[in-house]
């Protein structure tokens, strides 16, 4: 279902992510720890 693979370099935590969930994510941060991620951190998939 995730478009996308995201791997958060704060806390190490793997998700999939589609691209609303993208989109949010780089705008909240990581729903786990919150911290700031790039459009770096998702790898298409
Ligand atoms: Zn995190």
């Amino acid at each position: 279902m995730g478009e996308y693979l995201t791997s958060c370099p704060a806390c190490g935590r793997e998700f999939e992510a589609d691209e609303e969930m993208r989109v949010a994510t780089l705008e909240y941060g990581c729903p786990i720890c919150a911290a700031t991620l790039t459009p770096a951190a998702f790898t298409p998939h």
